[in-house]
């Protein structure tokens, strides 16, 4: 595989795909926000989320061959399932679309589990001495000293446990095999 070094080379090549992307005449616009409100109001839509992994190894919309609109994916580093963004979104979005089902996806090879929140604290203390105290202790929800079915196991725990969680929805967990494209239930 070769890729840009340079990461402006390589947004720049994201930037052409994009150019021929829209004169091909593949794009199709989805339906429109207040297009879905209604389908909530009138039929009881649901939402489906996906909290999966910020690595860009793995692809939701392809592992599922998702279609606009099918789920909505939040992201971030492991799909771990913290305070800070994860539930500030899905706050945001349930009050859009009631959540009817949250699918944590976590996968094989993940940085989250090669790591600790110790040494991830240690080098950014390195990097700024100043702020040491700051990050010190810190819970960044890696989890290579639990593993990845226990993370996932954790992650579902949290949702569930989430007071504001609309009534009946569900919360199952899964991994991803980046190496085989495979999902399994693990909860
Ligand atoms: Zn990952």
């Amino acid at each position: 595989m070769s890729l840009p070094k340079v990461p402006e080379d390589r947004f720049n090549d994201l930037l052409a795909r994009n150019e021929e992307y829209l004169s091909s005449g593949a794009f199709k616009a989805p339906i429109p926000l207040s297009t879905a409100r209604q389908l909530v109001q009138n039929y009881g839509y649901k939402g489906l989320y996906i909290l999966t992994c910020a690595d860009g190894r793995v692809h939701p919309e392809e592992i599922f061959g998702l279609k606009k609109g099918e789920a909505n994916i939040i992201r971030n580093a492991g799909g771990t399932a913290i305070e800070s963004d994860v539930f500030r979104s899905l706050s945001i979005m349930s009050t859009i679309a009631p959540i009817g089902m949250v699918v944590v996806l976590h996968h094989s090879d993940c940085g989250g589990l090669f790591t600790t929140d110790e040494a991830v604290s240690k080098e950014l203390a390195e990097r700024n001495p100043e702020h040491a105290k700051d990050v010190e202790g810190y819970f960044y929800g890696t989890y290579k000293h639990i593993g990845l079915d226990q993370s996932i196991k954790n992650d579902v725990q949290r949702i569930k446990a989430w007071p504001f969680l609309n009534e009946g929805a569900k919360v199952l967990g899964y991994t991803y095999e980046v190496e085989t494209g495979k999902v399994r239930q693990v909860c």
